[in-house]
């Protein structure tokens, strides 16, 4: 049997090449192998002898079990993530077929490098929404009941952080965001500011802010981060732009 070989789970950033780590693209460039959904190896540089599996965007821990047989037949194996790996995708996905996995599998050595979450990017375009305390939460129901979901973000709103909000919508999942929304509106202030950060960092790069009345599930799709800020959120207008979205760190009192 041939010597193990390695694992490391690649976070690529939201999009643009600038905001891949240094570190990233050394991990990308050394690897024999890179596995991933089709969408995101193509936004690895080609290398020759480099081999690539393709796979598409669900059975994430079925994708971690083929890329870790890669890595014990000693091959060197990048498995890619868009934003950072270990948020809403693929290492945390490696660790579950790990646990318990394949004996084999103990031997690889497995790193996760990381990258910027589509959190962050979104909160850098927008001003600083998280200067305070803040969660962020997946609202997709395909792995977690939807009672959870609005279990956790009733308490999320009621601590009064801001709230990211990954996997907002999609085809599958149309009024789960307007639930969401509609939730908030019962706990928050209708002038609450609301940002969609849509596709941040890549060419069709869309954000909108807005306030919580005005909110509609419309405006987000599968590469959109909707941020619901706290009471303390403030919108500062500008002409003709957007306005700044910010979250003071000064509470007042106590100083
Ligand atoms: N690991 C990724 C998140 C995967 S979950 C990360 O760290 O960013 C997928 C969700 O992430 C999308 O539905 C969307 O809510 C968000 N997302 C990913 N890339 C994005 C981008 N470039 N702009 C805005 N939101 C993005």
């Amino acid at each position: 049997m041939s010597e193990a070989g390695s694992l490391v789970v690649v976070g690529l950033g939201p999009g643009t090449a600038e905001w891949l780590t240094p570190a990233a693209a050394d991990a990308l460039a050394r690897a024999t192998d890179l596995v991933g959904y089709g969408p995101y190896l193509d936004r690895a540089p080609m290398r020759p002898h480099q081999r690539r599996h393709a796979s598409d965007n669900r059975v994430e821990v079925e994708r971690a079990a083929m890329a870790l047989d890669l890595a014990a037949q000693g091959r060197h194996v990048a498995v890619v993530s868009g934003g950072d790996p270990g948020v809403f995708a693929m290492a945390a996905a490696v660790f579950e077929a790990l646990d318990g996995g394949d004996s084999r599998w103990q031997a690889i050595e497995i790193t996760v490098e990381p990258g910027i979450t589509a959190m962050l990017a979104a909160a850098a375009r927008s001003g600083a929404p998280l200067g305070g305390d803040f969660c962020a939460m997946s609202l997709s129901d395909n792995l977690k009941p939807w009672e959870t979901i609005v279990q956790r973000l009733t308490a999320a709103l009621n601590a009064d952080f801001v709230i990211s909000l990954y996997n907002p919508i999609s085809s599958a999942r149309p009024w789960q965001l307007g639930e969401a929304l509609k939730l908030a509106g019962t706990i928050r202030s209708a002038d609450t500011p609301v940002i969609f950060a849509r596709a941040v960092g890549r060419p069709n790069e869309a954000i909108t802010v807005t306030t919580l009345d005005n909110a509609h599930s419309e405006s987000a799709d599968m590469s959109t981060l909707v941020m619901i800020g706290a009471s303390t959120t403030r919108l500062i207008p500008r002409n003709n732009e957007r306005p700044y979205v910010y979250t003071p760190r000064f509470y007042g009192g106590g100083r």
